[in-house]
């Protein structure tokens, strides 16, 4: 049977997530945006709606909730600011969850604990400077060394850089497989701020998600002690397409939202702005606009939700996530488009946000799998050119839990 219903934990969650964005963030986020300010004073409060652990078992630490509730946080956090749900993406859906999914106990308690709690920030480094969308193109190389490895490289476009405590990094551990480009040469790490020869930065010339911290870290010659290889020697590669499964979800809900906001934003708008002794909204091409941006919210909707609910299951979803991850972001950048379209020229200026959703927009339409690179994994699935082979870790379901 299909129920569409929320549950009423589900319910409730999306309730508050909504009314705490919209009395904290909201009436602050341009000035954040214009200021390219991101407000390390918002994580305590996310933490404590139990956000930063929210999928994550109450036993380690986290919230405890199923997945559905957090794409639901996701679509309420972008429905006010795209950088809102950047955290969640890096630090619940593409590093927590694969700590849950993938760590040793050892590495849920010293790392994932503290994290669902909101205690630690964390985040993903794949990107580099010369590799995203291929990633068997990063240069990063870790040295076994006795009973740890070193690590030396430079990750690049990294969400929450400056900022994170923890990293998930991705590296080559099997130079022989480096030079084959055989991504079984590949290994996860944890790699902690404060370790030796770590540095970072912050990316200044960015032009959208201008509330959050998106930047750079540097590895020269970092030792990282064994146990805080994520998975075995040589799984890195898998590990970072499994952690790509969870952040692209929070990813298509988020992007969900945005679509959202820039209905309500427009029909808003519509409704006040005349235009030849008429509302706007009354005229028929304004209203096709209108028409678009519901067909395409709905259709995201059911897109993630539908992959929420194979993930509580405990199915396999790379394939449903993409598909809602594309589908919402092209969708998104429509959407915002045609907001800002809507608007005339007050959508051209930063006195209304449709302008800042423009420049948001864009950026899910690129990371975590690129419009180009989606498109061809839909295809290649439908031409049995791809097929997903079991992992050795999965994602626990909620069911069971
Ligand atoms: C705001 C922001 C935040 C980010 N956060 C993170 C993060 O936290 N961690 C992280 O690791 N990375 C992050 N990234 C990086 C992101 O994942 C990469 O930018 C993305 O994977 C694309 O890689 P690229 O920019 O190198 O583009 P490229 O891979 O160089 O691609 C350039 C263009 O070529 C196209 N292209 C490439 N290959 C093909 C192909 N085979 N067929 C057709 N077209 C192709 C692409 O679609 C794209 O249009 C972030 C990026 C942004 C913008």
């Amino acid at each position: 049977m299909l129920d569409f219903d929320l549950t009423e934990e589900q319910r409730l969650l999306e309730q508050s997530v909504h009314e705490w964005a919209a009395r904290e963030v909201a009436p602050r986020i341009r000035e954040l945006d214009r200021a390219h300010k991101f407000d390390p004073g918002i994580l305590p409060q996310m933490a404590e709606l139990g956000l930063l652990g929210v999928s994550v078992p109450t036993e380690y630490g986290g919230a405890g909730m199923d997945y559905i509730c957090l794409g639901l946080a996701s679509e309420e956090l972008e429905y006010v600011d795209t950088s809102l749900r950047v955290i969640l993406s890096v630090h619940v859906g593409l590093n927590s969850l694969t700590l849950l999914s993938w760590g040793t106990e050892d590495q849920k308690q010293r790392y994932l604990v503290p994290q669902a709690q909101g205690k630690k920030l964390a985040t993903y480094g794949l990107t580099e400077p010369s590799a995203g969308s291929d990633a068997r193109g990063i240069q990063t190389v870790a040295i076994k060394k006795g009973d740890r490895y070193e690590l030396t490289g430079e990750k690049m476009w990294i969400s929450l850089a400056d900022v994170a405590d923890n990293f998930l990094v991705f590296a080559w551990s099997d130079l022989e497989k480096k030079k084959q480009r055989d991504p079984s040469g590949m290994s996860a790490f944890i790699v902690e701020r404060g370790f030796k020869g770590f540095s970072s930065g912050t990316l200044t010339e960015k032009w959208g998600i201008l509330a959050g911290n998106t930047g750079h870290f540097k590895m020269d010659g970092v030792e990282v002690p064994a146990e805080n290889l994520v998975g075995k020697e040589g799984e890195g590669f898998k590990i970072a397409m499994f952690a790509l499964d969870q952040g692209r979800y929070t990813v298509a809900a988020g992007a969900t939202g945005l679509i959202r906001a820039c209905r309500d934003a427009s029909v808003n708008y519509a409704k006040q702005r005349k235009a030849f002794g008429v509302e706007i909204g009354s005229h028929q091409l304004v209203k096709e606009l209108i028409a678009q941006m519901e067909s395409d919210y709905q259709a995201s909707r059911l897109l993630w939700h539908r992959a929420g609910w194979l993930k509580n299951a405990g199915r396999r979803n790379t394939r449903e996530t993409g598909l809602a991850k594309w589908f919402s972001t092209v969708a998104s950048e429509r959407a915002a488009g045609d907001a800002v379209q809507i608007h005339g020229a007050n959508g051209y200026s930063d006195e209304y946000p449709v302008g800042r959703f423009y420049r948001n927009c864009k950026g899910a339409v690129i990371y975590e799998g690129t419009r180009e690179i989606h498109k061809i994994m839909q295809a290649d699935y439908l031409l049995g050119y791809r097929t997903d082979r079991p992992t050795r870790c999965d994602l626990p379901a909620w069911e069971t839990r």
